[in-house]
C-alpha cells in the first residue's frame, strides 16, 4: 500500500510499503478515507524527536471498516469511523477512568504512559497516512460515523484537534460567561476557540501573528490579537478594563517565538499566568518535550522549561497540561456536528491527494500564507 514515510528531517515522501493487517482478535482495518497533517507531525518533520526512518505517520485518522478480528464485535465491514489518535487498552487504570491518553498499556517506551499512530516515542504504531491503517482494541477505540461522506471535513477534526481544542477549555475549568484567551491561532488554537465559543464564553481573544489565521478568528466571532502590533498581554489587558481574562488556553508548544521568530519556550506560558486573573485557570494543550533535541536553549533541551511560577503560585491559578483523551469527547462533539451546531471543517484550508503529501507538509512546515489545515485523501 501507499504510505507517508518519515526519512530525516524535512524529508518525507509517499513509498510502497506492507500492507497493514489484521495482527491480533481485537484488531480492526480501516480504509483510509481522510488523514490530516498536524502541528504535532511537524515535531517529526522538523527533526526535532527521536522519530526513527521509515515510521509511516499519521494519527488523524478516518475512514471505513474493511475488516475486523474475531474477537471484535461492535463493529464491522462497512462501518464509518473515526480513530482517535490515542491507542487505548480500555482496562487499565487510566482508560477506565477516561484518560486513554495515559493508556499504561499500549506503550512499551520506558516513563511515557499514552500511545499513538505514527508518532516518536509514543508506541510502535505505523500511521494512517495511508491507505490502510491498523487499529487495536477497536471496540474500544473506534467512534461510529454515520454511513456516506456528509460531514466529512468536520468529522476528520474528531480524531485529535477538535477534542484537543475542547480539552483545553475543559483544563482552564471555564464557566459558561468566562472571558477566555487562547494563544494560537493553528488548528488547535482554533478549535478551542470555537469550542469556548460553543460551551459559553462571554469573549474570546485568539493570539497570533500570521494574518490568514488571525482572520479566521475573526470570522467565527472572536476577537483577533496580533503579537507582531505590540505585547499580547497589554493589548487584552486594556481590551477587558484592565482585569485580564478567566481562562487561558496554551495551543503553541515548547517552538513558541517572539514577532521576530526567535523561539523562547517560557514565552507563551509567562504570558497568560500575566493575562489571567488571580484564581483562573490555565489549558496547556500545545505540547513540551520531555528532551528536545532541536531546542535552542540548554534547558529547553532538558526539557526544563522556566515560566513566571512565583506569579502563577501569587495568583492562585491552576493548571491542566497533557495529550488530550479524545475518547471522553468524540461522541458528544459528533452529535454537535450532526445536529450543525459545531463545524470544526471551518479550519480546512487544502485538500491533497495522498501522493502529494511531502508538498503538503512543506507549505504547512513554512506556514505560508493560507495553509491552515491539510487533508490527505488516499486515490484509489
Ligand atoms: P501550528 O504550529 O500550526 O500552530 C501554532 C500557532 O502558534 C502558529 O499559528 C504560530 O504562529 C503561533 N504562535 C507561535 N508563537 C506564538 C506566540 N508567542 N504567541 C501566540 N501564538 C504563537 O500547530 P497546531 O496544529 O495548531 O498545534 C499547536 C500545538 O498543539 C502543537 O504543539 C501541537 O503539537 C499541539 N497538539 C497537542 C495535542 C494534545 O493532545 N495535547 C494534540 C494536537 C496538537
Ligand atoms: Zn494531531
Amino acid at each position: 500500500m501507499k504510505a507517508v514515510v518519515y526519512h530525516d528531517a524535512f524529508k518525507v515522501s509517499v513509498d510502497d510499503v506492507p500492507d497493514a493487517t489484521i495482527e491480533e482478535p481485537t484488531d480492526a482495518l480501516i480504509r483510509i478515507t481522510t488523514t490530516n497533517i498536524c502541528g504535532s507531525d511537524l515535531h517529526m518533520y522538523e527533526g526535532r524527536t527521536s522519530v526513527e526512518t521509515g515510521k509511516v505517520l499519521g494519527h488523524e485518522n478516518m475512514g471505513v471498516v474493511e475488516e475486523v478480528g474475531p474477537g471484535v464485535s461492535q463493529f464491522k465491514a462497512g462501518d464509518r469511523v473515526s480513530v482517535p489518535f490515542n491507542i487505548g487498552c480500555g482496562s487499565c487504570r487510566n482508560c477506565l477512568t477516561g484518560w486513554s491518553s495515559f493508556c499504561t498499556r499500549m506503550n512499551p517506551t520506558e516513563g511515557m504512559d499514552g500511545a499513538a499512530y505514527g508518532y516518536a516515542n509514543m508506541g510502535p504504531y505505523d500511521g494512517g497516512q495511508a491507505e490502510y491503517l491498523r487499529v487495536p482494541h477497536a471496540d474500544f477505540n473506534l467512534l461510529r460515523l454515520p454511513s456516506g461522506t456528509e460531514h466529512e471535513n468536520d468529522f476528520t477534526m474528531l480524531s485529535d484537534i477538535f477534542p484537543t481544542g475542547w480539552h483545553g477549555v475543559e483544563l482552564s475549568g471555564m464557566q459558561p460567561g468566562d472571558r477566555v484567551a487562547v494563544f494560537g491561532a493553528g488548528p488547535v488554537g482554533l478549535m478551542a476557540a470555537h469550542s469556548a465559543i460553543l460551551r459559553g464564553a462571554s469573549e474570546v481573544f485568539v493570539v497570533d501573528q500570521q494574518k490568514d489565521r488571525l482572520d479566521l478568528v475573526r470570522e467565527i466571532g472572536a476577537v483577533p490579537i496580533d503579537f507582531s502590533a505590540g505585547d499580547p498581554v497589554e493589548q487584552i489587558t486594556e481590551a477587558t478594563g484592565g482585569t485580564g481574562v478567566d481562562r487561558g488556553v496554551e495551543a503553541v508548544g515548547y517552538q513558541a517565538h517572539d514577532h521576530s521568530g526567535e523561539e523562547h519556550p517560557e514565552l507563551v506560558l509567562d504570558n497568560l499566568v500575566q493575562v489571567v486573573r488571580s484564581t483562573g485557570g490555565i489549558g496547556v494543550v500545545g505540547v513540551y518535550m520531555p528532551e528536545d533535541a532541536g531546542a535552542r536553549s540548554d534547558a529547553a533541551k532538558e526539557g526544563r522549561i522556566g515560566f513566571q511560577y512565583g506569579t502563577f503560585f501569587t495568583k492562585g491559578q491552576s493548571m491542566g497540561t497533557g495529550q488530550a483523551p479524545v475518547k471522553r469527547y468524540n461522541r458528544q462533539l459528533r452529535d454537535l456536528i450532526i445536529a450543525g451546531r459545531a463545524r470544526p471543517g471551518f479550519i480546512v484550508s487544502h485538500e491533497l491527494d495522498l501522493t502529494d503529501a511531502a508538498e503538503g507538509y512543506d507549505r504547512f512546515d513554512k506556514r505560508e500564507d493560507g495553509w491552515t489545515k491539510v487533508l490527505l485523501h488516499p486515490v484509489r
